[in-house]
């Protein structure tokens, strides 16, 4: 499938409740047509002056319309880009871009909601998904490294 804005914010809406206890605040939505991603939070990194103190503002969630995708990948792809959201949207460190903070909640989510969330996709994945997105007797997406 390919999202669209209003399924990928009611998925953020449901998701934010269920995983995030609501703490999200709303976030707007783009679709993207890249290569090179599946789904991305930027913002901007925005230092104040008075005490040199970093505050991440302006933040988009891009999610991929470019492949059709199993719906399964896509909704784990919303929760990838939650989890970085709610780590820069609280100011909180880690480790690095998947570090052990964004581990521990890839794991804690994977396991309340039985979800498959990774923490890459190469293209190369893409393809195999999409190829098997095609075979119902492939792998389920998503437990594929
Ligand atoms: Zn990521």
């Amino acid at each position: 499938m390919q999202p669209t804005v209003d399924y990928i914010q009611s998925r953020f809406d449901e998701y934010n409740t269920r995983y995030f206890g609501g703490s999200l605040p709303p976030v707007p939505i783009k679709l993207s047509h890249a290569r090179t991603f599946l789904g991305k939070v930027t913002f901007v990194r925005h230092r104040t002056w008075l005490f040199g103190a970093v505050r991440n503002e302006k933040f988009v969630l891009r999610i991929n319309t470019r492949f059709d995708l199993p719906e399964e990948l896509i909704e784990d792809t919303i929760l990838h880009e939650m989890i970085h959201y709610f780590i820069a949207v609280n100011q909180l460190r880690d480790t690095s871009a998947h570090g052990k903070l964004f581990r521990s909640e890839m794991k804690r989510i994977n396991a309340e909601g039985n979800r498959h969330i990774t923490i890459s996709y190469r293209l190369s994945t893409i393809s195999q998904l999409m190829e098997a997105s095609q075979n119902p007797a492939a792998p389920k997406a998503g437990g594929v490294e």
